[in-house]
């Protein structure tokens, strides 16, 4: 079975289309899993809306549960549909998730990197900043921010765990030392790290994480998760049949997904 975790909607303002057409196309391509991760109210910067503002996140989540209830009633019960929300990982602001955690039944919490301090370097308008500075050193910081992420034991899964080569700088003295590094701490932790197909459509041109980063993962045993990271219905369920033959590829027989934040195994055979 094909599961897809995560789903954005129009309420993050950068999104399009009504969260039914997110379902009926998860449907049409055979995914019987599908869960919403819409983006956290909180960012360092906040001057464009680029996610929930604060007084959303309740009809978000009022959203997901009326779509869960009404394809739960539906008579074939074609698909299931799960509760995330993608979480912006700010060092000094850890409160905001902790809190959500508690306040919201969710079915699981990505983490995920979008900003070094203050700068958004996934943004087209601020990747100026790649051409004059080390990758080496964005690099670094980057992945020490996602090392902090994963040790606080927050989120359960690792948002595109590798988007800093999102525009295709990479580090000249290569950066295979910080996928290890990330590779053995996500192994110690209890987090699944998805396989995030929205870099296929990136001038990067491959999955987040690539495919020797994976094998990396594989090593030190941390579980996969399966997401199109879509922003548009007819990105749900983008390049899976790639991401089934490479996780497979890699020696992955299973891909997870959770209910009320406990990781479920689902078989790619
Ligand atoms: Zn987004
Ligand atoms: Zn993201």
């Amino acid at each position: 079975m094909l599961i897809d975790l995560h789903n954005h909607t129009k309420m993050c303002c950068h999104a399009e289309g009504e969260m039914e057409e997110y379902v009926q196309a998860a449907i049409s391509k055979k995914i019987g899993v599908m869960g919403f991760a819409e983006h956290s109210p909180w960012m360092p910067e906040q001057h464009i809306k680029m996610a929930l503002s604060w007084d959303e996140a309740p009809l978000y989540v009022q959203n997901v549960k009326k779509l869960q209830d009404q394809y739960d009633r539906e008579e074939k019960r074609r698909i299931k549909i799960l509760l995330g929300m993608e979480m912006d990982f700010v060092p000094e602001l850890l409160d905001h998730p902790r809190e959500f955690c508690q306040k919201y039944d969710f079915d699981y919490v990505i983490g995920s990197v979008h900003y070094i301090g203050a700068w958004g370097f996934d943004q087209d308008t601020q990747k100026k900043k790649f051409e004059l500075d080390s990758i080496r050193e964005i690099y670094e910081r980057y992945f020490d921010l996602v090392k902090q992420l994963v040790q606080t034991g927050i989120f359960d899964i690792m948002g595109h765990v590798d988007l800093v080569k999102k525009f295709g700088y990479f580090p000249e003295q290569g950066w295979d030392d910080l996928q290890e590094e990330t590779a053995r701490i996500l192994g110690e932790s209890d987090m699944v790290v998805e396989l995030n197909a929205s870099g296929m459509d990136k001038p990067v041109g491959e999955f987040y994480p690539g495919p020797d980063f994976l094998k990396r993962l594989k090593k030190y045993g941390v579980p996969m998760t399966l997401s199109s990271d879509a922003h548009k219905p007819r990105e749900v369920g983008r390049y899976f049949d790639k991401a089934v033959i490479l996780l497979k590829e890699t020696g992955y027989r299973e891909v997870f997904m959770f209910s009320k934040r406990k990781k479920i195994p689902v078989s790619l055979y």
